[in-house]
C-alpha cells in the first residue's frame, strides 16, 4: 500500500528535537514527528506527594492539545478535562516512571507537561519520547546544582505507533493513515528492547497473532531509532544509519 508521503512501511517520519525550547522550565524540548509537533516541559517541585514512600519522589504528567492544533478547533479544557487527555497524561506518566528509580529524588516531584501545537497522528507517542528528553534535561540541572547526587533515570524510553492499514502493517501513522487504520498499536519501550506498555486496539477488526507480531517488530525498530535520536540530542552520540 502506497503511503501519501512515499514512506516505506517501516519508515518513520522525520524526527526533530529542539532541546531547551522553553528556558523557564528546568527541562524542555520541541519534538516533531513530521507534521506532529509537541512542546514538552519538565518542572521540579521540592515536595513529594503524601502517598509515596518516605525517601522517594514522584513523576506525574499532563497532556493537552491547543485549540488550533487540529483541523477543527479543539475546545480548551477549562472546567473539565476530556477523558482522552486524562488517559494520555496517565500513559505518559506510567511510561516515564517505568525507567526511574525514585530513591534518587527523595522529596521531589517532577511534572511533565506535553502540549500539542500541531496534531497529525502519534501525539501521545511523541509526547512520551519528548517528555523523556525534557525529564533528562531537568535531571541534569538537578545534578549540576547539587540538589541530587545521582540520576533517577535507569534507561532511555521512547514510544511509537504502528497500525494495519489496508492489510499492511505500517510504522508511525500520520492522521490520514490513523483514521483509515483497521487496528493500531501504541508501543512504549526502553533502550534494551524491553517493553514498558503496549496498547493495541482493533477498532475496525480484530487482528491475528501474526499481525500483532508484525506491528510489534516495526515498533521495536522504531523505538530503537527514536532512542538513537534522543541520545544524539542529549549526549551528542552519533546516530547509526
Ligand atoms: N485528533 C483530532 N482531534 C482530537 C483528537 C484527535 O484532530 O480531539 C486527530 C489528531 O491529528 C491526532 C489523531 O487524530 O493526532 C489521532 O488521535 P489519537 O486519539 O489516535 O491519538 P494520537 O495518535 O495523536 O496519539
Amino acid at each position: 500500500m502506497a503511503r501519501n508521503d512515499k514512506r516505506k512501511s517501516y519508515q518513520m517520519r522525520e524526527i526533530n528535537i529542539i532541546k531547551d525550547f522553553m528556558p523557564n522550565a528546568q527541562g524542555s524540548c520541541l519534538i516533531e514527528f513530521g507534521r506532529t509537533r509537541v512542546l514538552c516541559t519538565a518542572t521540579v517541585q521540592n515536595q513529594a506527594p503524601l502517598y509515596v514512600p518516605e525517601g522517594t519522589g514522584w513523576l506525574t504528567a499532563e497532556y493537552s492539545m491547543l485549540p488550533g492544533s487540529t483541523g477543527t478547533r479543539k475546545a480548551r479544557e477549562r472546567m473539565k478535562y476530556d477523558g482522552r487527555s486524562i488517559e494520555i497524561g496517565r500513559l505518559i506518566g506510567r511510561s516515564l516512571r517505568s525507567v526511574m528509580d525514585f530513591t534518587a529524588i527523595p522529596g521531589i516531584t517532577i511534572t511533565i507537561d506535553c502540549d500539542v501545537i500541531q496534531a497529525d497522528g502519534g501525539t501521545r507517542t511523541a509526547s512520551i519520547s519528548g517528555g523523556f528528553v525534557a525529564l533528562y534535561l531537568a535531571v541534569e540541572k538537578l545534578i549540576e546544582k547539587g540538589q541530587i547526587e545521582r540520576s533517577p533515570i535507569k534507561k532511555y524510553v521512547a514510544a511509537v505507533s504502528a497500525g494495519m492499514v489496508g492489510g499492511t502493517p505500517l510504522l508511525d501513522l500520520c492522521y490520514t493513515e490513523d483514521s483509515s487504520a483497521e487496528a493500531d498499536m501504541n508501543y512504549v519501550g526502553d533502550e534494551d528492547g524491553n517493553i514498558s506498555e503496549i496498547q493495541v486496539s482493533g477498532e475496525k477488526r480484530t487482528i491475528t497473532g501474526k499481525e500483532f507480531t508484525d506491528l510489534l517488530m516495526l515498533c521495536r525498530q522504531g523505538v530503537d531509532r527514536i532512542i538513537a535520536k534522543q541520545k544524539s540530542v542529549l549526549e551528542h552520540k552519533k546516530e547509526e544509519e
